[in-house]
């Protein structure tokens, strides 16, 4: 299991994310990048995963460097 974040703060709204998988990743009304499915708390999304491999794509590419992607016990 796996936690993403996204410090949505951070986020330059470059797309990246976007790109790499829309079925993740979207653009919420302030503009901002999200995750999708995420649980938001104070403007950081968190979601957890079982597959982490499109995540760790997007948060090598991510020009933010606002998504991290940790492993869980
Ligand atoms: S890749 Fe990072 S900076 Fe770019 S839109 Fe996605 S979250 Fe924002």
């Amino acid at each position: 299991m796996y936690e993403v974040i996204l410090e949505r703060d951070d986020c330059t709204m470059c797309g990246h994310c976007v790109e790499i998988d829309e079925t993740k990743f979207t653009f919420d009304d302030d503009d901002k990048a999200t995750l999708i499915g995420a649980e938001r708390d104070d403007n950081t999304d968190e979601l957890k995963v079982e597959d982490a491999s499109i995540y760790e794509e997007a948060e090598e590419n991510c020009t933010g460097e606002c998504i991290e992607v940790y492993e869980e016990d």
